[in-house]
């Protein structure tokens, strides 16, 4: 029997099996591996391999801060959360309820998630919550609901993926975002199977394609709907499917064909030839699936993109049937528990909607409150950062980075600074720490108990494998104190199994509906994907196999439209430029950047461009190049590359001051998801002396 203890990866959605053994020295574990864990069978990247380097005193704070005289000191932990009860209090009582914020993340265990969107609603009382997945996940989840009448990233397991005909990964990268993940397209290619890989770069997903197309950034949906065009031209829709398991086709239809493949191929610049040769390995596959992941999502039209893909699984029948169908791949670790259980602005667990009587009666009860006390609907994510300083007065922040995570970051920063009060809870001093007047230790990963969902909509448990550094407490004990504080010292347990337990009753009967799982089940079943609604369920690996979950089980059409990204180039700006992730780092690398084997790897920010512009530019590999937008300007190495369009710029998003791409990307939001417009803005380059 394994000494080490049964875990997963601090890090992404994939959520990779991992195990941790005690180890000597200041990194207090080792990783090792787990190949019992289905979804990555042992396989690690280098993130989640160096994971337990951030456990080492050194990396990552231990004791509270407060802010005298304008730095930040050591405190005692009476201290720090009787400054922040003192702050919120006299915020509620001069500005009202609302004036208080709160701002979660997409990496906070479902506990901890679900613990916070009820200290909102039930001590705070304020709607103004919401969370950096808002910045993930919004669009996915916006257009799921649109088409299917439910939100789960995958409506199967990674594992179906081999068993597929086709699979189209639409602005995704896993081969840098989560390796292991690569083996399920190699499986498919070893078994007949084909893969599209459409991305303005050729990452190195799109090396491993069979047919890679790279359209301009913010064009997905105009590229959707021309291969939808092709579709209906050549007489490859599944009548009979659309026929018995949807609604709104013929709307759709004409929709689709009002976007001519040649003007397509003008706004895209996909080759028309390229463009029917992905409609040809798309519908010639036995089934097929569309994968999305940041590119078509971080769009102002992001939620009209998915439901473009939609449709096209739709109209091929590739939906509601094994093998087939939609499907997000969601990127930071909880980014799919973390949108269930309620600290989104609009949402009560269990995916329940904060406007619904029924679903506020429903969450009430098991907090044994009067369904009128709880708030109502709050501003997104942007919006609500946008007004600090504003209409919100002090705000609490736990498990997010929005200074060098948000769009228009420096801006953000500004909003952040303008707050009477800022309390952030962490595991480091982050960026946006190093603003707050109060910054609490928390516990992380290794250091505590707790469930996560993984893309998949899998729900497992990481496990507690070492005792915290004396001085940290855990973000349960956080929101446990602060609600006595506050006046509320009954209703905030501080062990994960009971909150969880609580959250199955809120949960219950919900959309995510995990009242059927424990603890208990999760450790033996490796595992259980919701909705799983009664300890004998199984659990749900394959969704809409009958049915959808709309009121009429048909699965539903949106017709949309192409139009423009909200900043298209111009003369002063004349280059798109588009952002992601690298191998080495994650999301806005607070962690990641703390780790020397991940920095040896990835050591800083730099701006990809093709050589014909670079040409153009009198630039050459290595030189400083600044990157200027209407909202800011960077300077960053030059990285030649044929691999990317000629009228494109690529900035990684991991690094913070002179090098921070999200200095540039655009709050543009889309109207149903209010997502920003990460993937695509407007930018000039200058060659900086040297
Ligand atoms: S792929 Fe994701 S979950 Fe797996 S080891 Fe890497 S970062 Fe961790």
């Amino acid at each position: 029997m394994s000494d080490a203890t049964d875990t997963h990866c601090p890090y992404c959605a994939l959520q990779c099996g991992m195990g941790l053994r005690a180890a000597e020295g200041p990194v207090p574990v080792s990783v090792v591996e787990r190949p019992s864990f289905p979804v990555n069978q042992g396989a690690l990247c280098g993130k989640g391999a160096n994971a337990a380097a951030v456990l080492a005193p050194g990396a990552r704070l231990t004791t509270p801060l407060v802010r005298q005289d304008g730095v930040l000191r050591p405190a005692g932990w009476p201290e720090a959360l009787g400054r922040i009860a003192e702050a919120v209090g006299a915020t509620a009582e001069t500005y009202g309820r609302d004036a208080v914020g709160v701002f979660g993340g997409g990496g906070l265990t479902n506990e901890k998630a679900y613990a916070l969107g009820k200290f909102a609603r039930v001590v705070l009382g304020t709607s103004a919550i919401d969370y950096n997945g808002r910045f993930c996940m919004s669009s996915a989840a916006a257009g799921g609901i649109r088409a299917f009448g439910l939100d789960r990233g995958l409506p199967f397991p990674v594992a179906d993926i081999p068993f597929t005909g086709c699979v189209v990964l639409v602005g995704s990268n896993p081969a840098e975002t989560m390796p292991p993940f690569v083996r399920y397209l190699r499986e498919l290619q070893e078994n007949g199977g084909t893969l599209i890989v459409i991305d303005p770069r050729r990452t190195r997903t799109a090396e491993l394609a069979d047919l890679h197309l790279a359209p301009r950034p913010g064009t997905d949906l105009a590229l959707a709907l021309g291969m939808l065009h092709l579709v209906v031209a050549e007489g490859r829709t599944d009548e009979e499917f659309i026929g018995l398991r949807t609604t709104g086709w013929e709307q759709t239809r004409a929709a689709a064909m009002a976007h001519w493949p040649e003007h397509v191929e003008a706004v895209t610049g996909v080759p028309l030839p390229q463009l029917r040769a992905a409609v040809r390995m798309f519908c010639d596959a036995s089934s097929a699936m569309v994968l999305t992941a940041r590119g078509p999502e971080q769009q102002a039209k992001g939620t009209d993109t998915v439901s473009a893909w939609i449709n096209l699984c739709l109209a091929t029948g590739n939906a509601g049937r094994p093998y087939a169908g939609y499907g997000c791949l969601t990127g930071q670790g909880n980014g799919q528990g973390g949108r269930e259980h309620g600290q989104k602005a609009d949402q009560l667990p269990g995916y329940r909607k904060l406007d619904d009587p029924a679903a506020r009666a429903h969450v009430a009860a098991v907090w044994g409150v009067d369904p009128d006390s709880l708030p109502g609907p709050g501003r997104s994510a942007y919006e609500l950062l946008e007004s600090l300083g504003g209409e919100v007065r002090s705000l609490l922040l736990m498990g997010s980075n929005p200074v060098v995570s948000a769009p228009r970051s420096a801006h953000v920063a500004e909003r952040l600074r303008a707050l009477d009060f800022l309390a952030v809870s962490d595991v480091v001093l982050s960026e946006t720490a190093e603003l707050a007047d109060v910054v609490l230790p928390v516990t992380q990963w290794a250091e505590e108990t707790g469930t996560m969902t993984n893309l998949e909509g899998r729900v497992i448990l990481r496990r507690k494998a070492v005792d915290a550094p004396g001085g940290v407490r855990s973000d349960l004990e956080v929101l446990h104190e602060l609600a006595a504080l506050l006046g509320r010292p009954e209703g905030f347990p501080t062990d994960p199994e009971l909150v969880f337990e609580e959250l199955r009753r809120a949960s219950a009967g919900g959309v995510a509906d995990y009242a059927g799982i424990s603890y208990e089940r999760i450790a033996a079943e490796d595992g259980v994907f919701w909705p799983c609604p009664a300890e004998e369920h199984p659990g749900t690996p394959r969704l809409f196999l009958d049915r959808f979950a709309t009121p009429d089980g048909r699965a539903r059409f949106t017709p949309v439209q192409h139009r423009p990204a909200a900043e298209e180039p111009d003369a002063e700006f004349p280059v798109r430029l588009t952002t992601g992730r690298v191998l080495a780092q994650y999301q806005s690398g607070a962690q990641t950047r703390r780790v020397d084997a991940l920095n040896d790897a990835a050591p800083g920010a730099f701006v990809e461009l093709h050589p014909a512009l670079a040409e153009r530019l009198g630039v050459r590999e290595g030189d400083r190049v600044a990157v200027v937008s209407r909202r800011g300007r960077t300077v960053t190495p030059a990285r030649l590359t044929t691999a990317i369009r000629p009228d494109t710029v690529f900035m990684p998003f991991h690094w913070p001051g002179e090098g921070n791409a999200n200095l540039h990307t655009n709050p543009a939001l889309d109207p149903v998801s209010r997502m920003p417009e990460f993937k695509a803005c407007a930018v000039r380059l200058e060659a900086v002396a040297p």
